[in-house]
């Protein structure tokens, strides 16, 4: 890796450098704690451990992870609302839920302490994107159930920052407040960045004169490198990936620092694993598979074992940054979003890398599923930019052809490729929405 030439900003260095012997043994003191908490107050996690043959004092640190059983969405559906509170009703200051994007909402309760450790995180993570007491964060994740809003204005505040609590929507008024207040720092999904980015463009502000913007931190939802150097050409500044998931805490659970090499996990507070999605099989660093996470330090929901759907891979290596807590590759797809056509494995984030390689089309998209006469269609819905609206036929149809030979390769089965008029795909201003499966339908 190339040296940087960066300034890197650590928050809490004690904990963000630790060596990773002292951070296995800080892993495994809390993992003990958090198993007995688990097994002596939730009933159902009692019961499942007791299915297993495993009882807590056969869990004495990290290596004997493997022994616990997992936890599932289903469960958050079946023990719904409070079931799963390893702490008293009168202990939990707050109720979060998650978008509901694989259907009903799921609900996450909070002590105080879980509040504190989660804000901790998401300022590790503005932090990392160079964020200080000195700068304006513009929070354009929904403010409500939805944990963006919160995690980034709680991160904002524990710095000290300026914290613009503007909530998702109303594009016109996010950047006139943006431009009025001095935003520095951008808090929002990368769908709903691009599309502020293309907004300011058009109107003809230049965010390197008109604007003080100079970071971003997206998630929420999947996205590409290439959407990245979007991001930053439109909006002039650092983009930087964050994850998180409502179970687990909220956003911060991951991010990146300006290097943009993969999210530092904050493993003091939880354990994170990579498993084979078929068979439970822990695999090791290096290997994509599922990622599964342990909470050891929460007490409101603490998860044990959470498998989590998403795909990505980790690593142990060194940072430029001087953090020493491992990272995550981005999101390359999540089981349960994962397409299955004509039996080959289709990932939307696969197809959305091609388009944005693509001349004379943007990157909104719609993925239309659908069963024909038994055999699975794949329709690719994709926006044409505005100037390539105006070409000629022999060229839109060159560019349409090019984007299908494309997906063809990189993905390896056959689509019809239509291209839209420019601004036709709805925007979204949390996560997008790209399948449309019929299939079931029929
Ligand atoms: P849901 O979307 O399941 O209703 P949440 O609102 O809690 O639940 O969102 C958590 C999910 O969002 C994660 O499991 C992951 O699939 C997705 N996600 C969050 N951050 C990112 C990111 N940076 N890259 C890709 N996916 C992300
Ligand atoms: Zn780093």
């Amino acid at each position: 890796m190339e040296m940087s030439q960066r300034e890197h900003r650590i928050y809490n260095p004690a904990v963000e450098c630790i060596s990773r012997d002292e951070l296995h043994q800080l892993q495994s003191e809390r993992l003990v704690a958090t198993v007995k908490r688990e097994y002596e107050n939730v009933p159902m996690y009692r019961a499942r451990m007791d299915a297993a043959g495993v009882k807590p004092e056969d869990i004495r640190g990290v290596d004997d992870l493997k022994y616990l059983p997992f936890m599932e969405k289903t469960d958050l559906r079946d023990y719904y609302p409070f079931d799963l509170l390893a702490s008293p009703k009168s202990e939990i200051v707050r109720i979060q839920g998650s978008s509901g994007t694989t259907g009903k909402p799921i609900v996450s309760g909070y002590t105080r302490n879980d509040i504190e450790i989660w804000s901790e995180m998401m300022a590790r993570t503005l932090t990392a994107a160079g964020a200080t007491k000195d700068d304006v964060v513009q929070v354009t994740y929904g403010l409500g159930l939805f944990t963006g809003g919160f995690g980034a204005y709680q991160g904002a505040d524990k710095i000290g920052a300026m914290v613009i609590p503007m909530s998702s929507g109303n594009t016109n008024r996010q950047i006139m407040m943006m431009k009025d207040l001095g935003t520095t720092l951008l808090c929002c999904t990368p769908s709903y960045a691009t599309y502020l980015g293309e907004t300011i463009r058009e109107m003809g502000i230049d965010p390197n004169k008109d604007l003080k913007l100079k970071a971003g931190c997206f998630g929420a939802e999947p996205w590409t490198e290439e959407m990245r150097k979007r991001i930053e050409e439109l909006l002039g500044i650092d983009a930087c990936d964050i994850y998180g998931l409502t179970e687990i805490s909220g956003p911060g659970v991951a991010f990146e620092c300006l290097e943009k090499h993969g999210m530092h996990i904050n493993e003091d507070h939880v354990i994170a694993e990579i498993i084979n999605p078929a068979t439970g099989e822990q695999l090791p660093y290096g290997k994509p598979g599922e990622l599964v996470f342990t909470t050891i330090t929460k007490t409101g929901m603490p998860m044990l074992r959470y498998r989590t759907h998403d795909i990505c891979t980790l690593t142990d290596e060194k940072c430029e940054c001087g953090r020493t807590l491992a990272r995550m590759g981005r999101i390359t797809g999540r089981t349960d979003d994962m397409l299955v056509i004509r039996g080959v494995n289709v990932f939307p984030s696969q197809i959305e890398s091609v388009l944005v390689r693509a001349d004379g089309v943007a990157p909104h998209y719609m993925l239309i599923v659908d069963r024909v006469n038994s055999s699975d269609t794949l329709e690719v819905q994709v926006e044409m930019t505005e100037d390539m609206f105006g070409d000629t036929v022999s060229h839109i149809e060159n560019i349409r052809k090019y984007i299908t030979d494309q997906i063809k390769s990189v993905v390896g089965i056959a689509s019809k490729v239509t291209l839209v008029a420019p601004k036709s795909i709805p925007r979204s201003e949390g996560k997008a929405k790209r399948v449309i499966d019929n299939r079931n339908l029929h």
